[in-house]
Formats: C-alpha cells, sequence, structure tokens
C-alpha cells in the first residue's frame, strides 16, 4: 500500500509541476499574444457617449425598412445554394442581396450543422459584408452570431472544453473564465463577433435534456461560473479587441424547470422561487457586463417569456438595468402563434413579441417577422419609439464589437486558433471534473501491468465525451471530430499498453445488445473490468427522455459482467444524472466523467491510472429513483409531507449521491472552523476560517464549500445552501487555512412581498464539512 501511494505521490507531483507549468504558461503566452494581437487593426474602443452619438445620427437617416432589418435574424441557409442541403457554405449570391439588400437583414446566424474551416468562415462573412457596406443605403455591417457552447461548435478542429455541467464540477471558476477567453479567441478566429453563450439556466430538473448545458443545480454555482465565462469571452468589456466577442446570457428566464422535464415545455415556477433560484445568475451577469441576453422559449405559468414584459421589461431593464440587446431563441416570436396560442395571428404575435420587450427576432427561416412588423409600424400598431429603441441597441451592439470599424474578419485573429496550450486548458478542466463517486476497498487507482476489460458504448465514442454542440448541433457526427482516435479505450491503451488492454463493445448505448456473451467471457481472463456507459450526444428536443433510468440494456451487460467475478469500475459519460441504483451496489469503483469534452479521454485515463487525483464535486445530486428527484436545498418538510404512514424518517434528501460529493486518493481532514465574530451587523461582514488537512500520502486539490442554514426564517429556510467555495491544492501532511467572507447579501432570501431579498435577523448556522457553528445577524 504505501508503496503504491510512494509511486502515486511521485507521478502526482510530476504532473502538478507540468500542469501548473503548462497553465501558467498557456495564461502567459494567451495574455502575451492578445496583447500582440491588440495592436492590430481594431482602435480603441469609442466611449459609450461617443457610440451614442453615432447611434443617433445614423438612426436619423435610417428607414422604416431599414430599421426593422436591423431587428431582423436568420439563418445561414437562407443565403446558400441549396439552402439546407448544402453543407460546404456556398453562397447563393442573388439569395444573399434579397436578404441584405431586399429585407435589409441586420444579422445571421449559425452553420448548417457542419462546421466549416476558418478560411471557409472568412470567406462567408467577407461575402456578407461585401453586400451589406457596398450595396445598401447606409452601409451597416452585418452582425454574425453563432451557438459557441463549449468551444466554437461550428469550426473544424476548435477546442471542445467540458460541457457546462462538467465545469460545474470543477469548482474552479478560473477554468470556466479560461475556457471562455479561448472559446472567444477561437470563434473571432472565425470571423465572428458574437457568441450565443453562457446558459445561465439553473438544473432544477434532471429530466431535462439541457441540463448538461448548465453548470449545475445550485444558483451561486451557476452565477460564479458563468460571469467567469463571459469575463472570458468579454475581457474587460472593449469588444473591439480581437480576442473578445459579445457573449449571450441565456435563456431567460425559467427555461431549466419544465414541469415534465421535456424540452421547451411550460413550467409552474412561484415569483419568490424565480427571483430567488433563477434569476441571480442574470442578475450577476448584467452586472459583470454581458452585452445581450436570448429568451427562454418557453413559458412560465402560462405566460410564454417572449411576451411576457414584466419579464422582459420590468424585471430584466427596470431592476437588473440591463442595456444590451434582447434577442429571441429560435423560431419564437411566430410560436406564440403556431404554439403557444396567445396570439391569434403571427402579425399579432410579432407585436406581441416586439411590444414585451424583444430587440431582435431569431426569425429564421423566413423573412415574415420583417414583413409583418414593417406593416405593423406603417399602421401605427407598433410605435417608432420602439423600434428606434431596439435598433439602436442592435447598432450600438455592432459598434462595441468593433464592426464600423472593420467589419471583416480580421487576418490577425487567425493565429489565435488552435494554439496548442487551448488542449492543456481542456485536459485541466476535465482532470479538475471528473469526480469519483465510489473506490471500495481503494480498487482504484489501477496499477498499470494489470489486464484490464475496456467494454461498454462509451469506450471508443467521440459523440459520448463531447455531447451537444460538437461540429455539429446534435454532436453526433463522428465524422467531422478532428482526432478520431480520441477515445477512452485508446488513452487507456496509450497509458498502459496495447498489450494489457482487451477490448469489446458490449452494448450499443440504447436497446441493442451487441455481445454481452463474448463480453462476459473475455472479462474472466482479465484483472478489471472496466465499463463506459452513459448516454450518447444529443442537444435539445431530441434529447427528450420519459425515464432517468440508465438505458435497460446498459444495466443487464453490468448485471450480467458482475457474474464473471472480476473486479468492475463504471465509467459515467453523460450530461444529466441517469439512475444506476441497480448496478450500484456490486461496482468497485465508479466515475463520473460527465461530458467532459476533446481531452476527456485522457483525464479519464489519467484519473484511473493514478497520474491524476481526482478533485470533481458533483454539481447537482444524483438521484437513486427517478421518482425521487430532490434538490439539496430542500427545505425541512420534506421530511414530514413526503412521509407515507409507516416510514417514518424515511423522507427527505435521499439521493444517491449529494450534491458536493466527490471523493480523492488521499484523505482530507477539516478542523478548526472559527468565526471572526459571532455577531453579523447589516453593514458588516465575519470571517470564517477553516483547516483543511491533508492526511493522506499524495497531494490533492479540494473545493472547500461553505454552506449556512437560516435556522427560522418567515419563509421555510432550506436545510443548506451554498455560499462560498474554494478549491485549494494541498500537499500530503501539509494543512492549508481556507477562509470565507460572509454578509449579510450572502443570506438573503425573497421575503413576504416575494420580490425583495431580505436577511432575516436571527441565528444561522454555518457549515464546512462536517464542523458547524453558529452566528447571529443582528440588524
Ligand atoms: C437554442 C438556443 C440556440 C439557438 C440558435 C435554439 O434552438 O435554444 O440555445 O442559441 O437555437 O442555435
Amino acid at each position: 500500500m504505501k508503496i503504491k501511494q510512494k509511486i502515486l505521490f511521485a507521478f502526482f507531483s510530476l504532473f502538478v509541476l507540468i500542469v501548473t507549468g503548462n497553465i501558467a504558461f498557456a495564461q502567459k503566452k494567451d495574455k502575451g499574444s492578445s496583447k500582440k494581437s491588440a495592436a492590430a487593426p481594431v482602435k480603441q474602443a469609442l466611449s459609450d457617449e461617443e457610440i451614442d452619438k453615432k447611434v443617433k445620427e445614423l438612426l436619423s437617416k435610417m428607414s422604416p425598412e431599414e430599421k426593422v432589418g436591423q431587428m431582423t435574424q436568420v439563418n445561414l441557409h437562407l443565403i446558400l445554394t441549396g439552402g439546407y442541403g448544402n453543407q460546404k457554405g456556398d453562397i447563393d449570391t442573388a439569395a444573399l442581396r434579397k436578404a441584405i439588400v431586399d429585407y435589409k437583414v441586420g444579422s445571421i446566424l449559425n452553420a448548417i450543422n457542419h462546421a466549416y474551416t476558418v478560411d471557409l468562415w472568412h470567406n462567408i462573412i467577407k461575402q456578407i459584408q461585401d453586400v451589406a457596406l457596398n450595396k445598401t443605403a447606409n452601409k451597416i455591417p452585418v452582425l454574425y452570431g453563432i451557438d459557441a457552447i463549449h468551444g466554437v461548435t461550428f469550426t473544424s478542429k476548435s477546442v471542445l472544453f467540458p460541457q457546462n455541467i462538467t465545469m460545474g464540477a470543477t469548482r474552479n471558476p478560473e477554468l470556466a473564465r479560461l475556457a471562455g477567453e479561448v472559446t472567444a479567441k477561437e470563434c473571432r478566429a472565425s470571423g465572428i463577433r458574437w457568441n450565443f453563450a453562457p446558459v445561465l439556466d439553473v438544473a432544477r430538473q434532471p429530466l431535462w435534456p439541457r441540463f448538461g448545458e448548465t453548470y449545475g443545480e445550485d444558483t451561486y454555482l451557476v452565477t460564479q461560473m458563468g460571469v467567469a465565462s463571459i469575463k472570458g469571452m468579454e475581457g474587460n468589456g472593449d469588444l473591439t479587441q480581437i480576442d473578445h466577442v459579445a457573449s449571450c446570457m441565456k435563456h431567460f428566464l425559467g427555461y431549466s424547470a419544465p414541469a415534465s422535464g421535456k424540452d421547451r415545455t411550460p413550467s409552474y415556477i412561484p415569483e419568490r422561487q424565480l427571483r430567488e433560484i433563477f434569476l441571480p445568475p442574470f442578475a450577476a451577469a448584467v452586472k459583470a457586463g454581458a452585452h445581450t441576453i436570448m429568451i427562454n422559449s418557453s413559458e412560465i405559468n402560462g405566460i410564454p417569456v417572449h411576451g411576457n414584459s414584466y419579464l422582459l421589461k420590468d424585471i430584466l431593464r427596470g431592476e437588473l438595468g440591463f442595456k444590451g440587446v434582447a434577442v429571441s431563441d429560435w423560431e419564437d416570436i411566430i410560436r406564440l402563434h403556431t404554439k403557444h396560442k396567445v396570439a391569434a395571428s403571427p402579425k399579432e404575435a410579432v407585436k406581441m413579441g416586439v411590444m414585451a420587450g424583444i430587440d431582435m427576432s431569431m426569425v429564421p427561416n423566413d423573412y415574415s417577422f420583417y414583413t409583418l412588423l414593417v406593416e405593423l409600424v406603417k399602421e401605427g400598431q407598433v410605435p417608432m419609439s420602439r423600434i428606434d429603441e431596439a435598433t439602436a441597441r442592435i447598432l450600438k451592439l455592432k459598434y462595441q464589437v468593433g464592426l464600423f470599424e472593420n467589419a471583416y474578419p480580421e487576418p490577425a485573429a487567425k493565429e489565435q486558433f488552435a494554439s496548442p496550450e487551448y488542449k492543456t486548458i481542456a485536459l485541466e478542466a476535465a482532470r479538475e471534473a471528473i469526480t469519483l463517486l465510489k473506490n471500495k476497498d481503494e480498487v482504484l487507482p489501477l496499477k498499470k501491468d494489470k489486464k484490464v476489460l475496456v467494454t461498454g458504448p462509451g469506450a471508443k465514442s467521440l459523440t459520448s465525451l463531447n455531447g451537444a454542440w460538437s461540429y455539429s448541433w446534435q454532436g453526433d457526427d463522428a465524422k467531422q471530430y478532428p482526432d478520431s482516435g480520441a477515445t477512452i479505450l485508446n488513452a487507456i491503451k496509450a497509458k498502459i499498453g496495447a498489450a494489457n488492454v482487451v477490448y469489446t463493445r458490449g452494448t450499443k448505448f440504447e436497446r441493442r445488445d451487441f455481445d454481452i456473451k463474448e463480453t462476459v467471457e473475455k472479462a474472466k481472463n482479465v484483472d478489471y473490468v472496466i465499463v463506459c456507459i452513459g448516454e450518447d450526444a444529443y442537444a435539445e428536443s431530441p434529447g427528450v427522455i420519459d425515464n432517468l433510468d440508465l438505458d435497460e440494456i446498459q444495466i443487464r451487460l453490468v448485471k450480467a459482467l458482475y457474474e464473471a467475478g472480476k473486479p468492475v469500475i463504471l465509467i459515467l459519460t453523460e450530461g444529466r444524472p441517469r439512475i444506476i441504483r441497480e448496478i450500484e451496489g456490486d461496482a468497485k469503483g465508479i466515475v463520473m466523467a460527465y461530458v467532459p469534452g476533446s481531452q476527456g479521454h485522457n483525464a479519464i485515463a489519467d484519473v484511473l491510472f493514478g497520474d491524476y487525483n481526482p478533485n470533481g464535486k458533483l454539481p447537482f445530486s444524483y438521484p437513486k429513483f427517478s421518482g425521487d428527484l430532490i434538490a439539496y436545498d430542500a427545505k425541512y418538510s420534506d421530511l414530514v409531507t413526503e412521509l407515507s404512514p409507516g416510514k417514518m424518517g424515511e423522507g427527505g434528501y435521499k439521493p444517491q449521491w449529494a450534491f458536493g460529493f466527490g471523493l480523492s486518493y488521499t484523505k482530507f481532514e477539516y478542523s478548526n472552523l472559527k468565526l471572526s465574530s459571532k455577531t453579523l451587523k447589516a453593514d458588516g461582514s465575519i470571517k470564517v476560517t477553516v483547516d483543511v488537512k491533508n492526511a493522506g500520502a499524495i497531494a490533492g486539490k479540494e473545493a472547500v464549500e461553505l454552506y449556512t442554514r437560516d435556522q427560522y426564517a418567515s419563509i421555510t429556510p432550506s436545510q443548506r445552501r451554498l455560499r462560498k467555495f474554494k478549491k485549494v491544492s494541498i500537499a500530503p501532511g501539509q494543512t492549508v487555512s481556507v477562509e470565507f467572507e460572509l454578509s449579510k447579501d450572502d443570506l438573503a432570501f425573497i421575503g413576504l412581498d416575494e420580490k425583495k431579498f431580505i436577511t432575516e435577523p436571527g441565528d444561522f448556522d454555518v457549515m464546512i464539512g462536517k464542523l458547524k457553528d453558529t452566528f447571529t445577524y443582528e440588524q
């Protein structure tokens, strides 16, 4: 045991040195190169006042049609030869002129489910800008927008980072910032200055197919990671710089809690929860300077958000003070008529959406929005003031991203593409996320001289490692991935030598038995069995499921493998917690890899064989039963109301693994929880310190989490709420003192009036690890 630990420690220390060295290098080099490139074509940003003046002048020269055109965003296929069928990006010049000259379109989005090279992107955008600048009255450049969700989805050979849910497990906002920064650089290198990210939805419904696009189930966690990502993309806010893009916080508001769990279906959220759980990430993002926002396609309490002026005006503009562009989601204005049935005609839908506060309509399949809105303006049904307001915001954004200085893709930005350091960041993010859920008898890490069977549908799958928005919308087209060898199987072979690895497929992800019998036979002749299970790639509605249980065929594979009698380790690659209760008990090791991105295979192998000490923590509660979906911040009343007679004490929060759970190859001991004062004053703060000792033999990182609990409150308090976290590296035998600061705002909740955050005087528990102390808040 001791020798094993020593070897591990040596490896780990070396590795940490290499990795931290690399990361530091990457940061330095990025900053250096961004400075160099920042000196390139684009001038220093104009001041807000200067931009407003220019916008006003321009607006005064524009016709109503031109203004409405600016508010219109269409999909790329409308200007391609053959439309959706064209994957090569061939522009149809007549269609392009129709869009830009006839319909005066201000923005175009996306790609046709296919990634293009950087050069092809430059070519496409150049052709678009040529028409906008040379064939229109006011020469207003087109703003191109794209989904670069975890790296630049639609540019070939871009670096794909872990999906957000994976990033949430790192508890390391700096990694989210770095991922945002690289994404911005590769996006801008592709000639694109507007990114529809990050997702700031809080994952409260595990069935929801976009769960994996969020940073997790906790508001504070989502806020920290989301704001970091925005800072990475927008830098200091000067978006004329060629290493920045405008971010787009989405999807405002309450998209992530559909009652049915299906995508784009109604949610029922009381205003208190709306404000306490779902709104804060957006409020923080507005403060952080996010330039744009995308609206939730669905409805809350019977009101489609695209037609809800209370949310879009009173809250977003009035309370949050957001000044940027609000863009609709895909086709969602017309859906006020076609799906939601709150508008009796398409025209009424356009009026409703625009009057509720949408500035730009992602129409995106035709020009109906333009035609109808021009009519509405001419008939006086939509006042010119509303059109001017929306257009001014859009023009301002175009100034802010430097389009009026230079509308064309910047050749210098191309140099920022595919820098080798980006992969190091993607690898580090995947490593810091991987969460060790079970390690019975310390089966992990495995020795490198053992024979292993690698099996399961995920073993050779690129798509399950990368998930949605990976070179295509669904991420399911493996042919588009730049490195066909980036699989778990290959990473394990590289780690321990191909001779030590036996492979069979076992099953497909869903339903089909492939070779379960043969797999079990092979399992008998190895030392360990590594089964890669979970979900294949999916995005949005195609990812809808009716059952949170892991597909039955995969359960069958694992159960069959237990019969072979060899220690089984499960590797989970999945964007939401698929229930594995039936196979959890007999597994020796369980490694949660989430959707770890383009370096996920290497990170998994590093953890399995002890080259990396896992430190990820679950960003959600992993349920045990599909009928028992309770978030970690449950109320006390769960213990009462969820009891059935004769089952005293069996209610409450009892997931398979709790939010924040995650094991390490070393042992951390918490002690000396101290408060700087037992009293917190309204205008003051208290310091909370705790000692964390690495009591094991290898170095490790630990995300230290601080929770609080309001002992009594006018609104039933949660049993605990995450208020702060900090990740620290601790050498074996070392003790690190971790300090947090708490003020009254950290304890606030939405009070009886349903609108305002308040902190009520009284006693609060503060909990770190298993330690607890109490202080009193005095107003
Ligand atoms: C998604 C958005 C995305 C948009 C453009 C919609 O279907 O909901 O998240 O930004 O498409 O691709």
